[in-house]
């Protein structure tokens, strides 16, 4: 059973009683049913993880009692920042999910021109909207030992998205003849912090290309297929963290 793991407020396992409220208390209590003697893993999303053994729980507060503190190396040592356009509901769910799970650090959802889901004209429900995408990524950050909590921000424009974003940028582009691994190269096989532009269901205008181009932006082409929105996302991430070494095993290889 995956051990049970969450993420908590900033500050709140610096206490020698590690008081839970709220939503994560009826979660234990109610939800796991736990009970004194129960051992949880608890994450401020400064790097460190805090075993502490459940020792009350109240309706809508779970004591907890620190046990010892731990830093796993499970977080990437390249921060990227993916810009997915928008997309259907469950398409966009499934890149966050997928895209946490694979070490992304930051989500920068996008609307371009041909994008078909846009923002509610209602604020509201755009901010509820954002609270749940972040309770995704939560889930997707405990359920795959990360130790830091992916942000996701806002959507904004390409081309806010572009003024923004910190180099070098990586933008998939099915008319280009550029490959992942030539964009990478000057990198040498490593570097601090990328964002990975990905389009609408209806691709990017000429326009948005050129303009990227502009700015700096290397093009990549990701095969002659054609591949869905949410696809070419993550095969994006999953190919920029590779190349960076983030997708190999944090223990020193044993010798052979
Ligand atoms: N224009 C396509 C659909 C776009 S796919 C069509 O006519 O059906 C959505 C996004 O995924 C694209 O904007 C691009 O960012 C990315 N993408 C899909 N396939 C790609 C490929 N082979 N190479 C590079 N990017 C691709």
């Amino acid at each position: 059973m995956s051990r049970h793991r969450f993420f908590v407020e900033p500050g709140a396992l610096s206490r020698s009683t590690i008081c839970l409220r709220g939503d994560l208390a009826h979660r234990l209590g109610h939800v796991l049913r736990l009970a004194p003697g129960d051992l949880i893993y608890l994450l401020d999303g400064s790097g460190c993880e805090v075993t502490a053994e459940v020792t009350e729980l109240q309706p809508s507060l779970v004591l907890a009692r620190p046990l010892g503190t731990s830093f796993p190396e499970t977080e990437p040592h390249t921060a990227v920042t993916l810009c997915p356009a928008l997309l259907p509901t469950e398409r966009f769910e499934w890149v966050l999910e997928k895209g946490t799970e694979l070490g992304v650090s930051r989500f920068l959802p996008l609307v371009a021109e041909r994008n078909t889901a846009l923002p509610s004209r209602d604020k509201r429900a755009n901010e509820r909207k954002r609270e749940r995408w972040q309770a995704i990524v939560r889930a997707a950050a405990e359920q795959s030992h990360r130790t830091r909590l992916p942000v996701v921000e806002a959507p904004v424009t390409l081309a806010a998205a572009l003024e923004s974003a910190a180099t070098p940028v990586i933008m998939a582009w099915e008319s280009s003849t550029e490959s992942v691994a030539r964009a990478l190269a000057p990198l040498g096989g490593s570097t601090d912090s990328v964002t990975l532009i990905v389009g609408p269901e209806g691709g990017f205008t000429d326009q948005e290309a050129a303009m990227a181009e502009r700015r700096g932006v290397s093009l990549v082409s990701l095969g002659p297929r054609v591949l869905r929105a949410e696809t070419a996302a993550i095969a994006l991430a999953t190919l920029v963290l590779y190349a960076c070494g983030d997708l190999e095993s944090a223990a020193p290889a044993s010798p052979r």
